[in-house]
């Protein structure tokens, strides 16, 4: 299978990405790659980071905005019209996400991280042997 080479803009206090089945970690890489189904519906791409993807600094941590910012997340992608809906249906969206992606289930990302460029201390090196996500 051809590799494919990706550069990445992740947080410096993000933790190494883990093998396969490994209890996730919040690396993010996952999300900044490329969006989940719910993320590409919420992004509207199918390629680059995720709309809803948020760093949490306390926990040194990535997590899906869906879920832990939901109101949030959708202020940022309805139209500016609907925007004051926002709080009224986060809670529809954090139960979706809480469907839609899989929670607690270990790390199901197949990238390789090449770890951080020399040159940039924020940035990292993927390679992503995994077959695009079904939509
Ligand atoms: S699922 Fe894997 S790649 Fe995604 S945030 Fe968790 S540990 Fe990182
Ligand atoms: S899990 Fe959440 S943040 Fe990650 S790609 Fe899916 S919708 Fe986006």
């Amino acid at each position: 299978m051809s590799k494919i080479h990706q550069v990445v803009l992740i947080h410096p206090d993000a933790a190494s990405k883990p093998v396969p089945g490994a209890p996730c970690n919040g690396c993010g890489v996952c999300c900044l790659l490329e969006p989940c189904p719910l993320g590409v519906v919420l992004s509207g791409r199918r390629r680059g980071a995720c709309i809803a993807v948020r760093w949490h600094s306390e926990a040194h941590q990535y997590r899906c905005g869906a879920l832990s910012a939901p109101a949030d997340v959708l202020q940022n992608v309805l139209p500016r019209p609907l925007r004051r809906l926002a709080s009224l249906l986060s809670p529809g969206l954090a139960r979706l996400a809480k469907r839609w992606i899989a929670v607690g289930q270990g790390c199901d990302s197949m990238v390789e991280s090449d770890g951080p460029v020399a040159a940039s201390e924020t940035s990292s090196t993927m390679r992503n042997d995994s077959p695009p996500k079904p939509i």
